[in-house]
């Protein structure tokens, strides 16, 4: 029993008190107790007060157990009262911060049964909601009944920390903007240098060339350009890789496989889009659908096609085609962030094969009006020629005062000519005024309704002493009448151009001239079986000038199809070429019935 006693003085002592029955009796010890209390209370109070003055939290625990102690220190440091950790199950363990909770426990139990000294990093959230960066110091120590306990010191380091990460973010700052200035820098200075070497030229080809070394070997290991031709398709114009070794294999997949079949999804995106499209990782699955056989495979594998990125070329808001980059052996990648660069390269890139292509378009004009010029000066000089040796002949008659006595026969050959010649010379100076006419946008239209069955048949009849001549015949297959609102004589023309053509390029075989209704649309067809035209020559054999035939083998002034391509399009229709080399031409032209008058 312990309990308190009074002594004669009347002071209080604590007294434990033993009490025990031994043969029947009842024995008892007292002992006081109060000598040996005071002197431990002193101790007490000293060794708090000496736990509290230390800048840190200290602290003891049985290994797996609650907190047996804990210092004053840790309510100033995290607003919680001793008592709190002391008593609330698993107080440390609640506090301390989500991200650090698992591993902390984790390896806190690990180090102590390890029994060596050991440190702890962590955070804990104070009562403020604050997070707070403190240092754990442990020491374990077995009893004498080998039980371990815990004793440690936590400080506060939050400063220290706050202090590092900003360092750190000082650091990473200065890394990026000094990365971003280089970048920038690199991005300059490749812009500036495409800009530099795609001013280098004007060659069609040789900017093609440039184009795609454009980027090798700073932003791809190699690289395809494919523009948008005549025919509107696709076509791989030029292929460059930054390793010599490699040249070869590029240039393979150029002529081999003009255009990867399976990547036409992607391409039109981009084209539609007008936007780059990044690849950043292929995998070689996806070579294997690409790949049109086995050959394409190895040689996409041989190149190696890693990443890509494919960017339209625009220029004039016009798209011209695309250039795609890839990165092949090397371990580069493509970021979304590259994007930007190579719109910009590409814009440069489609900027230079415009101009070259202007360049060669109007070195083509030239070309033609000089051809032009010298085929007209020919077809001017012939009729003006047997024009002027009539006229001479009949002169040397007049000058001798002997006109009465020159043979009937030779003035009727002689004025015979003339009317020939003079008419050939009309037509021609009439088919001149009427393109530059035409050209300067003042065609006259007179619309009226025309039979087009009629028109069909008037031009026939006027060609069968060609025909006869050429050794084609013409074969008619006509509605019975096809009435639209037209103009008469130009309808005509069109007709008469096409079937002289036919004629003169139809090699003596047959011809048909079919003109049938179709909706609200009159559809004429002249078909022969002829020379045809080459498939890169279809479109532009409508432009003035331009002919894809020998000045030698064909005479012709290069204008009889843009003057039809023009009528068609005044009367609101649309003509077409259908074409086989050797083979034949079908041209097919639409007219609507009706239209309202306007020209
Ligand atoms: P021209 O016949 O006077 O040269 P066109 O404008 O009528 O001029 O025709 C332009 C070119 O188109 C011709 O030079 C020729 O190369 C080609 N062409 C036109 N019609 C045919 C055809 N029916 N068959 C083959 N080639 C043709």
């Amino acid at each position: 029993l312990q309990h308190r006693a009074i002594d004669a003085a009347g002071a209080e002592h604590l007294f434990r008190t033993e009490l025990r029955i031994f043969g029947g009796q009842l024995l008892g010890l007292m002992l006081d107790l109060s000598e040996t209390r005071r002197a431990a209370g002193d101790l007490r109070g000293r060794f708090e007060e000496l736990v509290d003055s230390v800048d840190g939290i200290v602290w003891e625990a049985r290994l797996g157990g609650r907190l047996s102690f804990v210092s004053r220190q840790a309510e100033r440091m995290l607003g919680y009262p001793p008592n709190r950790w002391l008593d609330e199950p698993r107080f440390f363990a609640h506090r301390l911060h989500p991200a650090d909770r698992d591993w902390v426990l984790r390896h806190g139990v690990e180090q102590a049964k390890a029994g060596k000294p050991f440190q702890l990093e962590f955070r804990m959230i104070a009562a403020d909601g604050r997070e707070v960066w403190l240092r754990n110091f442990i020491t374990v120590s077995l009893d004498q009944a080998g039980a371990a306990s815990l004793h440690g010191l936590i400080i506060d380091i939050t400063a220290s920390k706050l202090l590092e990460s900003e360092r750190d973010r000082l650091l990473v700052a200065e890394r990026q903007a000094r990365a971003a200035a280089e970048e920038a820098e690199r991005r300059t200075n490749l812009l500036a240098e495409a800009s530099r070497v795609l001013a280098g030229s004007l060659d069609y080809e040789a900017t093609l060339e440039r184009v795609a070394q454009l980027a090798l070997p700073a932003l791809a290991d190699y690289s395809i350009v494919d523009l948008i031709n005549e025919l509107g398709a696709l076509q791989r114009v030029a292929v460059a890789h930054a390793d010599p070794a490699l040249a070869p294999l590029a240039r393979e997949l150029r002529d081999r496989y003009p255009l990867d079949a399976g990547w036409p999804e992607g391409i039109a995106k981009v084209l539609r889009s007008g936007n780059a499209a990044v690849m950043p990782e292929i995998s070689d699955q996806h070579l294997q659908t690409i790949a049109r056989d086995a050959e394409h495979l190895r040689l996409l594998r041989e190149l190696g096609s890693r990443s890509a990125v494919a960017a339209p070329l625009i220029a004039r808001g016009r798209q011209l085609g695309i250039i795609t980059l890839l990165y092949g052996a090397s371990d580069r990648r493509y970021k979304p962030s590259d994007k930007a660069l190579i719109e910009d390269l590409a814009g440069r890139a489609a900027l230079a094969v415009d101009n070259a292509r202007l360049y060669r378009e109007a070195q083509e004009a030239i070309r033609a009006r000089d051809e032009f010029l010298s085929i007209a000066s020919h077809e001017l000089r012939t009729p003006t020629t047997s024009l002027q040796l009539g006229v001479q002949s009949m002169l040397r008659f007049a000058q001798q005062g002997a006109l009465d006595r020159a043979p009937a026969q030779l003035v009727q050959s002689v004025l015979e000519t003339a009317e020939r010649q003079s008419k050939r010379l009309g037509a021609l100076v009439d088919k001149l005024m009427d393109v530059s006419r035409i050209s300067a946008g003042k065609m006259q239209l007179e619309l009226e309704p025309v039979d087009l069955c009629i028109q069909c048949r008037e031009v026939a009849n006027a060609f069968q002493a060609e025909l006869a001549a050429s050794g084609s015949t013409l074969q008619l297959e006509l509605a019975d009448s096809l009435v639209g609102e037209w103009d008469r004589s130009r309808v005509s023309q069109v007709l008469t151009n096409l079937v002289s053509n036919a004629v003169k390029y139809g090699q003596g075989n047959p011809i048909d001239l079919i003109a049938q209704r179709e909706g609200d649309q009159a559809v004429v067809v002249v078909r022969d079986r002829g020379i045809g035209v080459p498939p890169e020559r279809r479109t532009q054999i409508f432009e003035r000038f331009e002919r894809a035939v020998s000045a030698r083998h064909y005479g012709g002034l290069g204008l009889g199809l843009y003057i039809v391509r023009q009528i068609v399009a005044a009367l609101g229709g649309e003509i077409q070429l259908e074409s086989e080399l050797g083979k034949g031409s079908t041209f097919t032209v639409r007219l609507p019935l009706s239209r309202p008058a306007r020209n």
